[in-house]
């Protein structure tokens, strides 16, 4: 099973010069499915992590699936707005301009052992948000797992450089 061989690429999507790296067809491959989980879940396997942390919106399905793997909990990253009681948020600079995440404040208790998850790492400013949210609400990040790296933009050092360590399954170069 090759997991590189279940992600389709689309180029020029959502903007001319970018190859989109699409892992619905990965979801919908019920052996795709499984390997890529299993191999998410294969490094923190027998490790007591609290909660999976997932980044909207492909980070929840990838999240929840080893969440349940790891017996752990849950706790969505999401875009500013969306969650409905008291939240932390962090800002982040994209290419043009920047965005937010946010969690609820009481998504992590202080202590807490935090896995994140999400599909994709690129330059890392999305996950680097997600740590910093996670850290402010006290919890220990102790890893960081993206099926997909994209290594020539240099996300998955800058994660490292904040003591988080990063596992990724599939990596394709360029942007
Ligand atoms: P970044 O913050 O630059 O690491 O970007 C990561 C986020 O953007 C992830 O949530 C990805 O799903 C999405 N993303 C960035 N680049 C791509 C790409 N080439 N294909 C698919 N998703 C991408």
């Amino acid at each position: 099973m090759d997991l590189a061989s279940v992600i389709r690429t689309i180029p020029d999507y959502p903007k001319p010069g970018i190859l989109f790296r699409d892992i619905t067809t990965l979801l919908g491959d019920a052996r795709g499915f499984r390997r890529a989980v299993d191999e998410m879940v294969q490094p923190f396997a027998g490790r007591r992590i609290a909660k999976v942390a997932g980044i909207e919106a492909r980070g929840f399905i990838l999240g929840g699936a080893v969440a349940h793997q790891l017996s752990a909990g849950f706790t969505p990253v999401r875009k500013k707005g969306k969650l409905p009681a008291e939240t932390l948020r962090q800002t982040y600079a994209l290419e043009y301009g920047e965005d937010e995440v946010e969690i609820h404040v009481d998504a992590v208790a202080p202590g807490e052992t935090v896995l994140l998850v999400d599909d994709l790492i690129a330059t890392g400013g999305t996950a680097e948000a997600a740590i910093k949210l996670l850290r402010r609400a006290g919890a220990e990040v102790v890893g960081a797992s993206f099926v997909i790296d994209l290594p020539d933009l240099g996300g998955a050092k800058r994660i490292e450089a904040l003591g988080v360590p990063v596992s990724t399954l599939v990596s394709f170069e360029g942007h």
